[in-house]
């Protein structure tokens, strides 16, 4: 199976070569050339499997260029003992027909983990084939969940080093102990004196600046990235969609007319990979895309019209907290049919205005597959709390922004058909916005307040977060933001 760019698809690569690269040399996002069916017995038969037996099966109908025992090696070191369950994505169920798909029970209990448990493995595994014993420096900037999972996903990996940086004043306590207490060899954490936005063009600018890349190469280095845009990061959580799908039928709901699926959205990683999960048999019906008060890619799905030209709002969602949506870039290629010049067309007003506007065709299709539904932090703890109260189930601030989107969708189409709910994060990683849906009294520290949670709610915390109480900080250093190289060549020792 071949990989083309989005922006120029006479650029056909092999998976090691996408997932080495990350990116294509003129912007565009590397989408495989087609995407492989099963049939409805293959799905049956996959159901006999258990996860790892899954993510091997669909593994190689997209990895081709991978042996099978190097995708073996890949799907045992991430998914052997670092979920907290035995199945790495369980289903919950809420009344007859609503299912929550549980994504959190990995090491940073967000959804993150299900592909960064992965990505490392299929980094290193991908750069051995396409690259010339280089190591490899991971960059992140994060706004949380992204770093702490890539952190988890590399930490003594062979031949890696990995440097994260996050907004000092911009993520939550949780995340922040999390990060500064990461434990590893080969790991690097710096928080900046900035803001998410700066964290990510400083990382940018070093990422393409040559003579940084001439340095590096110099000393044996070489840069790759962890970001969703990485199809490496993608295929992880087709997965996920497969295994559920196996396990409704498993479980006997009536998918006789198919079912929906709700997917709480940012960059539109996820839901993406919903769509492959789809193309390639799953049954599904709708996809809806749910939003929170950055409802960029609502207006999108009802107008064709992509606009970020609007006000930023930081919400008690921060992971959805996004105007660009970047891998909204392939689903544009695939709705036009593979029209790489639309694509970077669009790509380019996109940067040179903030907005572009899709054709009928590309918008009526899009509207078949995707519902857009958004709500804002209010609507968020109302649904947290009519969810506790009407099924005993405790959600996240991201994954109530689903329900919530669900809800819209049931009472505007009827439409009651089984739906599987991807449930983000774990409900203790925003503790403070959980409990003020269901408590006045929130107290000041973090753990105090995540056990009131516990005890109100008789759920239990995540052992990872439980045991950051008696972690301490590893990593205490500040940067400026003008000093991110610096801080780059300090943690390689190469200043
Ligand atoms: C990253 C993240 C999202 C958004 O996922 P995308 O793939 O970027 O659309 C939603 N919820 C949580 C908790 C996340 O960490």
């Amino acid at each position: 199976m071949n990989y083309v760019s989005t922006r120029n698809n006479e650029v056909k690569v092999s998976s090691a070569f996408a997932i080495a690269h990350g990116i294509s040399v003129e912007g565009g996002l590397y989408v495989p050339e087609t995407i492989p069916a099963l049939s409805y017995q293959e799905f049956l038969t996959l159901g006999e499997l258990d996860y790892k037996g899954k993510a091997e099966y669909i593994l190689k109908k997209y990895l081709t260029d991978f042996t099978d025992n190097e995708i073996s090696r890949c799907v045992n070191g991430a998914y052997t003992a670092s979920f907290d369950n035995e199945i790495p994505a369980p289903i919950a169920q809420l009344g007859e027909n609503v299912n929550i798909l549980e994504l959190w029970h990995g090491p940073t209990c967000a959804f993150k983990d299900l592909a960064l448990q992965l990505l490392p493995y299929l980094l290193t595994t991908s750069t051995k084939k396409v690259a010339d014993g280089k190591k490899t420096v991971i960059l992140v900037a994060t706004s949380g969940d992204t770093g702490k999972a890539a952190l988890e996903g590399f930490k003594n990996v062979e031949n890696t080093e990995i440097i994260v940086f996050y907004p000092s004043e911009g993520v939550s306590p949780m995340q922040k102990l999390q990060m500064d207490s990461q434990k590893g060899n080969n790991v690097h954490v710096c928080a900046i004196k900035g803001n998410f936005d700066d964290a990510q063009s400083g990382v940018k600018k070093i990422f393409t600046d040559t003579e940084i890349k001439k340095y590096l190469a110099q000393n044996g280095m070489e840069f790759s990235s962890a970001n969703s845009i990485n199809w490496g990061r993608l295929v992880p959580q087709i997965i996920y969609y497969i295994s559920a799908y196996c396990d409704m039928l498993a479980k006997g709901d009536d998918l006789e007319n198919g079912f929906n699926i709700v997917v709480p959205t940012g960059n539109f990683g996820n839901i993406l990979a919903a769509y492959y999960a789809k193309e390639m048999g799953v049954p599904v019906n709708k996809l809806i895309c749910a939003s929170n008060a950055n409802r960029v890619l609502t207006d999108f799905i009802n107008t064709g019209i992509y606009d970020r030209n609007r006000d930023f709002y930081t919400t008690m969602s921060p992971s959805m907290d996004i105007l660009i949506s970047s891998n909204l870039e392939r689903m544009l290629y695939i709705l036009a049919d593979g029209d790489d010049k639309y694509v970077s067309q669009l790509q380019n007003s996109l940067a040179k205005d903030g907005k572009f506007t899709v054709n009928d065709k590309v918008l009526n299709k899009m509207q078949n597959l995707f519902y857009g539904a958004c709500c804002d932090d209010n609507g968020t703890l109302k649904t947290i709390k009519k969810t506790f109260e009407e099924y005993g189930y405790l959600c996240d601030t991201h994954t109530a922004v689903a329900v919530n989107a669900y809800e819209q969708y049931l009472a505007s189409t009827g439409d009651n058909r089984p739906v599987l709910i991807a449930s983000t994060a774990s409900p203790y990683k925003f503790a403070k916005s959980v409990l003020s849906a269901l408590s006045n009294n929130i107290p000041d520290s973090e753990f105090e307040t995540v056990d009131v949670l516990s005890c109100l709610t008789n759920t239990s915390v995540p052992k990872p977060l439980a045991e950051l109480k008696n972690a301490t900080a590893r990593f205490k250093d500040i940067y400026d933001k003008n000093d991110m190289y610096k801080a780059v060549c300090k943690c390689l020792k190469i200043d």
